[in-house]
């Protein structure tokens, strides 16, 4: 059977290169997308060669659906059909709201959930035909519980769950899964350019009394990935170290 291939928006960032690595581990074809300079995502791949492991890349900026759909398109016709998509881009762009301005507020909107929306469109067609596809969406325990600084965030990271679950009920019949993992604080360039005070606080909150590694992220992801995993969809698991209860 020919390999199943993976596509992992942000897939050269902090919890995105754990996701490509271990996507690859478990014998997936992985491209990992991504948004920076061409030769910085070359310079990445070549780092990752001589490590072992061999991913393709492509280029996509979430934001734009139509350099989406070109990604897709492109990964379909030169590698193959898509049997998983992890849409992990995200960005945050802090203020309170009183302070915040509608660029930020559109950016992170548009980069952290139209995105899903963007990517997901183009790709969820050629599952349904071939009856098969996982759909895993990286919302945050943001978009759980809130977070002070973060309307535009937190709103963004909740509106992913409501498409996880509308959508799971549409491809439910096609034999395609439809999930959401929620991620509490990751030590990520993301969360380490928190203030270090502040990030202080924010672990002496959680009751693990640590910051998740990426590797415990991407674990759940190929968990979800997996072919075995049939059942479980609409779900939002939590990886949060016991700092918020649902
Ligand atoms: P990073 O900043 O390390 O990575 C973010 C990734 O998003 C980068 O690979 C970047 O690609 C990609 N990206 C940003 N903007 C765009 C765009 N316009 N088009 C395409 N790709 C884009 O963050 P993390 O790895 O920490 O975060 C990954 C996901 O996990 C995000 O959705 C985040 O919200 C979520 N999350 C993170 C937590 C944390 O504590 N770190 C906690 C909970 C959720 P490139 O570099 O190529 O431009």
């Amino acid at each position: 059977m020919a390999k199943r291939i993976a596509v992992v928006t942000g897939g050269m960032g902090g919890i995105g290169h754990a996701i490509s690595r271990e996507l690859h581990d478990q014998g997936i074809r992985v491209i990992a997308a991504y948004s920076r300079k061409h030769e910085a995502a070359l310079a990445w791949q070549e780092e990752q060669k001589k490590e072992g492991y061999n991913f393709d890349i492509a280029y996509a900026d979430v934001t734009d659906f139509q350099s989406c759909a070109d990604m897709i398109k492109k990964i379909e016709t030169e590698i193959g059909p898509i049997d998983i998509l992890v849409n992990n881009a995200g960005i945050t762009r802090d203020h309170a709201c009183c302070k915040m301005s509608k660029e930020d507020w559109d950016i992170v909107i548009n980069t952290d959930l139209s995105s899903i929306f963007y990517v997901t469109r183009h790709a969820v067609n050629g599952m349904k035909e071939r009856n098969y596809g996982r759909i895993i969406n990286i919302s945050s325990i943001n978009g759980q519980k809130g977070q002070y600084g973060q309307v535009n965030y937190s709103a963004a990271k909740a509106g992913i769950h409501g498409f996880t679950k509308a959508l799971a009920l549409e491809v439910a019949k096609h034999h395609i899964t439809v999930n959401t993992i929620s991620p509490g604080y990751v030590a990520t360039d993301m969360v380490m350019a928190v203030p270090e005070e502040i990030r202080a606080k924010i672990i002496a909150q959680i009751p693990m009394g640590r910051l998740a590694e990426p590797e415990e992220v991407a674990h759940v992801v190929t968990f979800l990935a997996d072919e075995k995993n049939s059942y479980i969809t609409g779900a939002n698991i939590a990886i949060n170290g016991g700092h918020y209860m649902l």
